[in-house]
């Protein structure tokens, strides 16, 4: 079976690393993250649309836009037009960042959220073309919370401490960032809308019921929370795959952005190791009953019946990105 990871960054271009593919039968969806208002987050764009080209059949890529430059009356539309090269690019979706929301001030000093008007015609530009919006919105609840060793996302905000919101009441909460994310996916329910790593509501499935139920435009993908999977009642989660089997995408989250080549061997090897793991541990944990240890966490696997995997790792990937 095919199988979709429809969350990665990974420049997968060495004979090793294509083989590997082949073998196992998987095709990446690679991912544009805008970091700057001027394009140099299109370096990554340039690698996903030449693996595309060449093996078309191995890798999928999706968009972004610039970061707003709010002095630019012609913002928007310099980000319409880069979208409709990429679509003609190949790009099957766009996508929009944390850093909206948690990290970007309008001229007035506030914050800027995803549901601001200024980007309402770039919003509006993916729906027109038939594409897709992915939306990493926010961060993990724990974000929020008191860094405490052993849970999921230590080790990141342990590295980045720029992204730990603890402590900073002065930046957006993460209610106020579900509130301003609703607010959007309810304003365009034409529009396919993907909320990366189980759209920041990975600490209860019960959250995301929630949306599926008031917004049919919407669903998830699984990247980067298998530890916080992990941590509730596996007879729960097993519940809400099997009830919203159509909405929820696999993806692996995995980074590694370097031509392949210029990576030193050893470490290479490492890291291919690392995103092996990844792919193993999600296949364990949805596909079987043993226990599966990711990281701190262990847990039950969740069985899924063959139909629902199927769903989760191709045919739902196929339907919330048409052209994948
Ligand atoms: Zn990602």
């Amino acid at each position: 079976m095919l199988r979709i990871d429809a969350h990665i960054h990974f420049n997968a271009d060495s004979p090793e690393a294509l083989a590997h593919l082949e073998r196992n039968d998987l095709k990446l969806l690679n991912i544009c993250v805008a970091q700057d208002s001027h394009g140099g987050w299109r370096k990554d764009a340039g690698h996903w649309i030449a693996l595309a080209r060449a093996h078309p059949n191995r890798f999928g890529w999706i968009t972004s836009f610039d970061l707003p430059r709010f002095e630019d009356e012609h913002y928007a539309e310099a980000c319409i037009e880069g979208l409709e090269r990429d679509f003609h690019d190949g790009a099957v979706g766009v996508k929009i960042w944390k850093n909206i929301g948690m990290e970007v001030k309008k001229p007035d000093g506030s914050w800027m959220y995803p549901d601001d008007p200024l980007l309402t015609p770039i919003v509006e530009c993916v729906e027109r073309h038939g594409k897709t919006l992915l939306m990493h919105i926010a961060e993990p609840l724990g974000c929020w919370r008191p860094l405490v060793p052993g849970t999921p996302h230590y080790g990141y905000y342990k590295a980045h401490p720029e992204w730990h919101m603890y402590g900073k009441p002065e930046n957006a909460s993460h209610e106020r960032l579900m509130e301003a994310r609703d607010a959007l996916v309810a304003r365009h329910p034409r529009l396919r809308m993907i909320g990366a790593h189980f759209a920041s509501l990975e600490y209860d499935v019960a959250e995301m019921a929630t949306r599926f139920e008031a917004y049919p435009n919407f669903a998830v993908d699984t990247s980067a929370r298998l530890g916080d999977m992990l941590m509730q009642d596996s007879k729960k989660v097993r519940r809400f795959f099997l009830d919203f089997q159509d909405r929820i995408l696999y993806g692996t989250d995995y980074v590694n952005t370097k031509p392949q080549a210029e990576v030193n061997p050893a470490v290479a090897k490492n890291d291919f190791a690392y995103f092996r793991e990844l792919t193993d541990s999600w296949w364990a944990y949805l596909t079987g009953t043993a226990k599966v240890k990711f990281g701190e966490q262990e847990n039950e696997g969740l069985g899924l019946p063959a139909s629902v995997v199927e769903k989760v790792y191709f045919s739902n990937a196929r339907l919330w990105y048409p052209g994948l």
